[in-house]
């Protein structure tokens, strides 16, 4: 390892040894080899949470290949990553990796996936890039204070084993994810922060008609929360809610869940796609079903897509009716509890496979060709450090090569 220098000036210091730092040192030292370039990471490893991604598999990427679908994934950055997109996107993610020998493969759902299946050979392939571009890097290095230089540059405070070192570079990348020390940073540069908090997280709910099933999943549900709504599958968990479209909800409705400290109604369409009407005449059908008339509502759902389980549940207000036994008012209200049953969200939940913080440096201060600060000359943004995040399925990984890959061609002077 080697150890900082304080009278060795270099050209490019990267901080933070994420995905975003070491795609930008990786592109920048191999366009051009004569620079110095340092990557400053503060913990004991690099990549750490590349090595934890994707439940230890890492979604590299998502298989959309159309900038203009692409930015959809993305509630907050979309409208600055769309021209992004243009230069690098997943399909160059992929041959990037590819002419590294790492394979991604494609799931149904379009994550792709090292085919190794593990997040470590992503780790590898990253590190063993950057030694042989003659990238360097510094573990245990912490960035605490940029300022320009009277000579040009920057002067970096950096606390490495416990004593505090100056270095100085002339160009400067921040790649140093959600920090909060990274924040006075950037303030104190002249940059404005979107406050950071949390996004892609599950729901805690607590109620008796989703009691004791965890494991349950429906295949197609439609989630409303105020304004916003979201489709998709939806799974029960011990502590309430989870599945792609409880997350997609919790990133879209990051903020105003904050603001209402994880406090909301949320209303569930248990049938997807299906209005209250269409569902009532459903249950009549199966209500004027003469061989139903003497089956018990609860042990005879009227819709395929609804486990047993979960069904017995939701109709838990019928007793031991059976359907011919129902009344209009009842059918009524059993088709009000499966296209509208009314929640409450109580909390929220951590998604262990991923989670990332909305918020961070405003767009609109970064020039998204190079992303160069347009306050300050030389100084770069790439990554989670940003005000951009995605939805779950490799697309906050994505953004990170993406945004990376930018800065380290304008860090080597080639735009
Ligand atoms: C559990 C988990 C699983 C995830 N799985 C996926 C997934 O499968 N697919 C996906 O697309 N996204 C996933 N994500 C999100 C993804 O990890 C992030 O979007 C991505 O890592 C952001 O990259 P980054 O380089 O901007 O920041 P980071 O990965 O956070 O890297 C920043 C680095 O900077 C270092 N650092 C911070 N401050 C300083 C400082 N002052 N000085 C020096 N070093 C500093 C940090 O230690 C860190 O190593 C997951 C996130 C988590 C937490």
């Amino acid at each position: 390892m080697p150890k900082l220098d304080q009278h060795k000036t270099w050209d490019v210091v990267v901080a933070g040894g994420g995905p975003a730092g070491f795609f930008a040192a990786i592109r920048c030292a191999e366009l051009n080899p004569d620079l110095k370039v340092l990557i400053l990471e503060k913990a004991s490893q690099t990549l750490g949470k590349v090595l934890i991604s994707g439940g230890g598999r890492c979604n590299v990427t998502h298989a959309c290949f159309e900038p203009a679908q692409l930015i959809t994934y993305y509630p907050r950055g979309a409208n600055a990553l769309r021209g992004a997109f243009t230069r690098f996107q997943p399909k160059d993610t992929i041959e990037w990796f590819e002419s590294r020998s790492v394979k991604l493969k494609t799931e149904a759902d379009g994550r792709m996936f090292p085919i190794t299946d593990s997040s470590a050979t992503i780790a590898e392939c990253l590190r063993e890039s950057a030694r042989k571009a003659g990238v360097e890097v510094q573990l245990g290095a912490n960035l605490l204070k940029v300022e320009k230089s009277q000579r040009g540059g920057f002067r970096l405070e950096v606390r490495h084993e416990a004593k505090l070192f100056i270095i100085e570079t002339a160009k400067i990348l921040l790649a140093t994810g959600s920090d909060s020390n990274t924040r006075t940073i950037v303030k104190a540069l002249g940059h404005s922060i979107a406050e950071p908090v949390p996004s892609l997280f599950t729901f805690n709910v607590n109620d008796k008609r989703i009691a004791g099933l965890a494991g349950v999943a429906v295949e197609n549900v439609t989630l409303k929360m105020g304004a916003l709504t979201q489709h998709g599958p939806m799974l029960i968990t011990h502590w309430g809610l989870s599945g792609p479209a409880v997350l997609r909800l919790s990133a879209w409705g990051a903020r105003e869940l904050h603001e209402m400290k994880y406090r909301s109604a949320l209303t569930v369409n248990w049938l997807g796609d299906y209005s209250m009407d269409s569902a009532l005449e459903v249950l009549q059908r199966s209500k004027d079903w003469h061989e139903n008339a003497r089956k018990k509502i609860s042990s005879q759902p009227a819709f395929s897509q609804i486990p047993l389980r979960l069904w017995k549940q939701l109709t838990y207000f019928l007793g031991d009716k059976n359907w011919g036994d129902i009344s209009k008012v009842e059918l009524r209200k059993l088709a009000t509890e499966l296209t509208a049953g009314e929640f409450k969200i109580e909390g929220k939940g951590q998604f262990k496979e991923e989670f990332v913080t909305c918020g961070g440096v405003h767009l609109n201060e970064v020039d998204f060709k190079t992303m160069q600060s347009r306050m300050v000359a030389d100084l770069f943004f790439a990554g989670e450090v940003l005000d951009i995040d995605g939805i779950t399925g490799g697309f906050n990984f994505q953004s990170s090569w993406t945004t990376g890959w930018l800065a380290g061609n304008a860090l080597a002077g080639s735009t």
